[in-house]
């Protein structure tokens, strides 16, 4: 957090250095990109990824979505566009909010992304990248998230809750990535780690890893108090499936 001195915010701990989240997944040759946060670029570096397929949207916030023009060398590099797999609701907020993108206005000689756009609804089965998943609106405060499942993996992120009658898509995944911001206080949007660690026992999620954590508490404490089979994420973890 910006000018905070709390006991996350001055770890010499590099898992407490935490950027927004962003997650690549890889199966076979496919590489799948979920969000743009606004560290992107940063994060590409660090984990030397030279190539995407597609990219999947969770939601349009702005820590979900505001490194999107870092996608440009991706279209460079493949000669066309990226797809980039999003609700249809989000569509329009997309192409206002980065119209540059879509306006054709880009000087000669300077690029911008090529994105093509390709919109799905709740529960739909979309194949990004080649990686079957079905799509679940997830409640996000006032607001809605999608999270998927791709065969042993699930993820839910910026959720409050999973709806009813979504449990059976999500439950018994090997591995479930969820959103958690800190312990105590509920938020309205956000799960509290302990709202967490109650949906990887609900779901019977063989492994879990929370992301999306916020500042205040650092990851060894993280660590050292949720129950085993769940584990704080960190920035530049890999997990295998
Ligand atoms: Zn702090
Ligand atoms: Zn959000
Ligand atoms: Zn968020």
């Amino acid at each position: 957090m910006i000018g905070c001195r709390c006991d996350a915010c001055r770890s010499r701990d590099p898992r407490d250095r935490r950027t927004r989240h962003g997650l690549l997944i890889e199966s076979g040759d496919a590489r799948l990109l979920v969000d743009t946060p606004p560290e992107l670029r940063l994060q590409l570096l660090q984990a030397g990824v030279d190539r995407i397929d597609a990219v999947f949207l969770s939601h349009e916030h702005a820590d979900h979505t505001h490194g999107i023009d870092d996608l440009r060398i991706f279209s460079l590099r493949r000669g066309g566009p990226i797809p980039l797999y999003l609700a249809r609701e989000f569509e329009p907020g997309i192409r206002q909010r980065f119209s540059y993108i879509w306006g054709g206005g880009a000087q000669p000689g300077s690029a911008v992304p090529q994105i093509d756009l390709r919109t799905f609804e709740d529960r739909d089965v979309i194949a990004p990248a080649g990686l079957e998943m079905r799509v679940v609106a997830l409640p996000h405060g006032v607001y809605r998230s999608f999270g998927f499942r791709i065969g042993r993996l699930g993820v839910l992120i910026d959720a409050k809750s999973v709806p009813e009658d979504a449990v059976e898509v999500f439950a018994g995944v090997d591995v479930l990535i969820m959103n958690a911001l800190w312990f105590g206080d509920p938020h309205p949007g956000h799960f509290s780690i302990e709202e967490a660690v109650g949906v990887a026992r609900r779901l019977e999620a063989g492994r879990s890893y929370l992301t999306h954590i916020a500042h205040r508490t650092p990851h060894a404490e993280i660590a050292r108090r949720v129950p085993p089979g769940i584990e704080p994420a960190h920035d530049g973890l890999v997990v295998e499936l």
